[in-house]
C-alpha cells in the first residue's frame, strides 16, 4: 500500500505499526530488550524463523517506523537508521570497504566525511580519490583503474556546487562502483537521487527532517540485499544506533517536513533574490537562482534551489563578519535545518581545520557565508538582510 502512496502522504502514515490501542500519534518504545513466552519462542526468534524484535541496538519497533517512513518516501528497498548523521557516512563506506579498496568523491564535503575520506579509510588501506565534482571527466579520469565506492553531496557543503548526480552515477556504475549520495542539502523532497541512479542515499536527520533543532539521528537507505545484509551486519555489531526516543521526534519531524521544506526555499529563494547584485555583494550561490554556475543542471535534478544559499562578501572576511554582526534576527550557527535562520562563517568554523590551500581549492574564502533559511516569515528575513547589507563598511 505504501508505495502507492504520493510523498506528503508516505511523510504523515508510512510506517505506522499501531499497537491494539489504537494510539493516533505513533507509540514509543523506550526499551533495550523484549522477552518470548518460552525458550522456543527465544529460539525461534534468533533463528529468524520469527521476524518479531531482539535487542533494540539493531532493531526496535519506534525506529522501525521512522525507517519504515523514510522507506515509502524515498522509494529504497530498505533503510537503516543511525545515531548521528556522521554514523550514517562512516557506516555506509565502512560496511563495504576493504583493504586495497578504491574510494572516488567530490572534494567539497561536509567536514567530517573530508576526514573519514582523507585520514580514517587510508589507515585502512583504502585509497581514496578526490575530484572536482562538477568536472566529469575528473570523476572518469579518477576511476579508470576500477573503482568499489563513488561520493557525493549535492548541493555542497558550503559552496552549494551543484553536481550532476546521473551522469556521475553513469560514470560509477561504468567502472563497476557503487554511488552513495549525501542528500542532506537538498532534503528528500528536493531531489531524490535514487531517480537519478545512485545506489545508496543517506541523511543526517538531525538537519530538515527533525527540523526544529531537537536532537541528532540519520540514516543510510538503498536495496534490500545491502541493507539487510553487509549494512545490517556492520551496524548490528558496531552499534551506531539511533535512540527511540529520537527516532519518535523524527517520525514527528516528516510529518511537517513537507510543510516545512516549502517554507524554508521560499525564504531561501527571497534572502538570495535580496542579496543578489547589493553592493558589497560579490556573488550569490543559490542553486534556485539563474546566476548560479550550475543552475541548468540543479534544475534539471532539483525541484527547486532547496533550503540552503551562500553568498560571498566584497570585503572578505571583514565584511562577512560585519554582516554577520549587524544582523538582528538571523542566528550564528554552525547549525543548519532548524526552524530558524541560522548564518555560519565556514572559514572560521565548520571548516577550519583544512588547510588554507584546501580551502582555497573549495571556495572557501573569508567573505563566504552560508545561511540555512528557516521558517519565519520572508519579509522579515529580508529586511533582517537589507539592514545588514546597509551597515556594512563601505
Ligand atoms: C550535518 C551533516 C552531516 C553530519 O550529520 P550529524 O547528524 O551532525 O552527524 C553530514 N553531511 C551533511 C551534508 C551534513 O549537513
Amino acid at each position: 500500500m505504501t508505495n502507492e502512496w504520493k510523498p506528503d502522504t508516505a511523510l504523515v502514515h508510512g510506517g505506522t505499526a499501531r499497537t491494539p490501542h489504537g494510539e493516533t500519534s505513533e507509540a514509543l518504545y523506550l526499551n533495550s530488550g523484549f522477552t518470548y513466552p518460552s525458550a522456543e519462542a527465544a529460539e525461534a526468534r534468533f533463528a529468524a524463523d520469527d521476524p518479531g524484535f531482539v535487542y533494540s541496538r539493531f532493531a526496535n519497533p519506534t525506529v522501525r517506523m521512522f525507517e519504515e517512513r523514510m522507506i515509502a518516501l524515498d522509494g529504497a528497498g530498505d533503510a537503516r537508521a543511525t545515531g548521528t548523521g556522521m554514523a550514517a557516512v562512516h557506516g555506509a563506506l565502512m560496511s563495504r570497504l576493504s583493504v586495497g579498496d578504491h574510494v572516488v568523491a567530490a572534494r567539497a564535503l561536509f567536514g567530517s566525511s573530508l576526514y573519514i575520506l582523507n585520514k580514517l579509510l587510508p589507515r585502512f588501506g583504502v585509497r581514496v580519490t578526490l575530484v572536482d565534482g562538477s568536472d566529469l571527466d575528473a570523476w572518469r579520469r579518477a576511476a579508470k583503474g576500477g573503482a568499489d565506492v563513488f561520493f557525493l553531496e549535492s548541493p555542497t557543503n558550503p559552496t552549494m556546487e551543484v553536481v550532476d548526480i546521473a551522469a556521475v552515477a553513469d560514470i560509477a556504475h561504468r567502472a563497476g562502483a557503487v554511488l552513495v549520495v549525501d542528500n542532506v542539502f537538498a532534503t528528500p523532497l528536493k531531489q531524490r537521487p535514487f531517480e537519478l541512479g545512485a545506489d545508496v542515499v543517506l541523511y543526517s536527520a538531525t538537519k530538515h527532517i527533525d527540523g526544529q533543532g531537537r536532537c541528532l539521528g540519520g540514516i543510510i537507505l538503498g536495496d534490500k540485499k545491502y541493507v539487510s545484509g553487509p549494512l545490517h551486519d556492520y551496524l548490528k555489531h558496531t552499534g551506531p544506533s539511533l535512540s527511540p526516543f529520537n527516532a519518535w521526534v523524527l517520525l514527528k519531524g516528516l510529518e511537517t517536513l513537507s510543510l516545512r521544506v516549502e517554507r524554508h526555499q521560499a525564504n531561501a529563494a527571497a534572502i538570495a533574490a535580496a542579496l543578489h547584485g547589493k553592493a558589497g555583494v560579490k556573488r550569490v550561490l543559490y542553486p534556485g537562482h539563474d546566476s548560479h554556475p550550475q543552475y541548468d543542471i540543479a534544475s534539471k535534478q532539483m525541484s527547486g534551489g532547496g533550503p540552503m544559499l551562500a553568498v560571498e562578501m566584497a570585503g572578505g572576511k571583514p565584511a562577512a563578519f560585519a554582516f554577520c554582526d549587524a544582523l538582528k534576527l538571523m542566528l550564528i550557527s554552525n547549525n543548519l535545518g532548524d526552524a530558524k535562520t541560522l548564518i555560519c562563517h565556514p572559514a572560521t568554523t565548520t571548516h577550519k581545520s583544512l588547510t588554507d590551500e584546501q580551502r582555497a581549492e573549495l571556495g572557501i574564502s573569508g567573505g563566504l557565508l552560508r545561511i540555512s533559511a528557516g521558517l519565519e516569515d520572508g519579509a522579515d528575513l529580508v529586511a533582517d538582510v537589507q539592514g545588514a547589507l546597509a551597515a556594512l563598511p563601505s
